[in-house]
């Protein structure tokens, strides 16, 4: 393999392109290269569920074809970048366990939107990733294979739930990788390990083919070392679905303004999240270099108020397990998941795969669920919620009228160790910043901006974006990273020879 070739899991997309188009690697060897990554150091983070070697040759060999015909350009704006998925997303001949025993066996029969569409623009699938079991958690402590650990530092959690497709970026054995959000899972795990993480508004990647958790809440979104690669990936991933009827018909392109910078952008801070309990002084030091950053770089900083945000919290905590608790309910150990085989009669079955089926979190929102939608309760919790939903979508309308792009934290620490929040609602926290995004229905993204002066690990800053107009994140976020640089990968992986 070409001393290039080794190189490449560091490449940008832009970069491995450049390379095969110079015919400096093969799209074999950059598949070949990352396998071999994967291989060497995944084994000290467990980012991979599943590494799939056969489905990431043929991919190259289709690229390889094409450029010996000279057509590279036909192939997609993602040809040749590495990707992998989390593992809630189907890929045919891939298993979709969502961290869960429940579907420990699950073979995919087919593909999700997002993953045909990413592989159809010409990236090289590499495979599945570790999560929080259905994607409940903020550490991926909750995943029945075990956790991911955080590459900056060995012994602290990758955030979650999206916490392998966050890893496996910043450990640089993928540049791009999938992950999906319903309260803050692309955006706290990207901040937690320094990579681009983008959760888009609802509606703007379908959600088709992903097991759903709160359907009107999850969106899938791209994980990236540069703002570029993430609006590329977006790019590739967005669009409408006749298969999603929640999916929209967006046709931006979200690379186009991101070198156009943020002269007399109206940037807005929301002084309740930067005074708000619990939000460790190094990362509201971040977020306020991140303004003044901003605002030498000819942006104005505006105060925005979004009243009803302190309800997020608790609208999220009934509407979301109301819908886990529905969408769950098809894992019955009949047509899907988990058998505890041997019992006389349905319903004893059903109680005993679905206790053993299901960890202790997934168990916890299906009974909250199911209690919260019963009868008599219904009117007390989940009603209120859906008024508080509404009051919150009308704040961010209100305070995007004065203002292009919201800055705030991403999550109110950095990560923190194994084992170190044990309790469900310090956990809950993690997501004080995020939540009220997904209950809006607007997008929202991590944008590393540095270490903490106090933990020296990585700290993000959330851009947020009035609904369908995630190119204005994109476009502050471009302007921040072109002074601050672009993502690193984790210190004791950045060097080639790990290989
Ligand atoms: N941490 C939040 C939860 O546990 C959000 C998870 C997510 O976005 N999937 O529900």
């Amino acid at each position: 393999m070409s001393v290039q070739a080794k190189e490449s899991p560091f490449m940008n997309v832009a970069q491995i392109q450049a390379g095969l188009a110079a015919k400096s690697f093969s799209a074999h060897e950059v598949a070949a290269a990352t396998l071999a990554r994967i291989a060497a150091i995944d084994p000290s983070i467990h980012a991979f569920l599943e590494v799939t070697e056969q489905l990431a040759f043929e991919q190259a060999a289709r690229i390889d074809a094409a450029i010996a015909c000279g057509r590279l350009d036909e192939c997609g704006p993602l040809a040749g970048a590495p990707m992998a998925f989390k593992d809630n997303m189907n890929q045919k001949g891939t298993h979709t366990t969502c961290s869960s025993r429940m579907l420990e066996n699950y073979l995919s029969p087919y593909d999700a939107t997002c993953v045909a569409k990413a592989i159809a623009a010409g990236a090289i699938p590499m495979g599945k990733l570790n999560m929080d079991e259905f994607a409940f958690g903020s550490s991926t402590e909750t995943s029945c294979f075990g956790p991911t650990r955080n590459p900056w530092d060995l012994g602290r959690v990758p955030g979650g739930s999206s916490g392998g497709s966050a890893a496996a970026v910043a450990a640089g054995m993928v540049p791009l990788a999938l992950g999906s959000d319903t309260g803050g899972s692309i955006r706290q795990p990207g901040s937690f390990c320094g990579v681009v993480a983008v959760k888009p508004s609802y509606g703007v990647v379908s959600r088709y083919g992903v097991v759903a958790f709160g359907s009107s809440l999850d969106q899938v979104g791209p994980f990236a070392r540069s703002v570029e690669d993430a609006a590329r990936a977006l790019n590739a991933i967005s669009g409408h679905d006749p298969l999603d009827c929640t999916s929209q018909h967006v046709t931006t392109d979200f690379t186009a303004n991101l070198s156009e910078g943020v002269k007399g952008t109206r940037i807005g801070i929301v002084p309740a999240f930067m005074g708000a309990q619990g939000l460790e002084s190094e990362v509201r030091e971040k977020v306020e270099e991140a303004a003044l950053l901003l605002e030498a770089a000819g942006a104005h900083i505006v105060e925005v108020d979004l009243p009803h945000a302190a309800a997020a919290m608790s609208a999220y905590y009934v509407l979301g397990p109301c819908e886990a608790f529905s969408n769950l309910a098809r894992f019955d150990s009949v047509r899907y998941g988990y058998c505890d085989p041997g019992h006389k009669d349905l319903g004893t079955q059903y109680e005993a795969s679905r206790a053993q089926g299901f960890g202790p979190e997934a168990r916890r929102r299906i009974m909250l669920g199911s209690y919260l939608l019963s009868a008599g309760v219904y009117d007390t919790y989940y009603y209120p919620a859906q008024q508080v939903r509404t009051l919150i979508t009308q704040d961010y309308t209100q305070a995007f009228r004065n203002v292009d792009c919201i800055l705030t934290p991403v999550a109110p620490r950095t990560a923190f160790k194994f084992g170190e929040i044990s309790d469900p609602t310090s956990m809950y926290l993690s997501d004080m910043f995020t939540i009220s995004i997904n209950i809006a229905g607007n997008g929202g993204m991590s944008l590393p901006v540095g270490s903490g002066v106090q933990t020296g690990l990585p700290v993000g800053v959330q851009l947020i974006a009035p609904q369908f107009k995630d190119e204005n994140m994109l476009r502050v976020a471009a302007a921040l990273e072109a002074v601050l640089g672009k993502a690193a990968v984790a210190p004791a992986f950045a060097e080639g020879d790990a290989l």
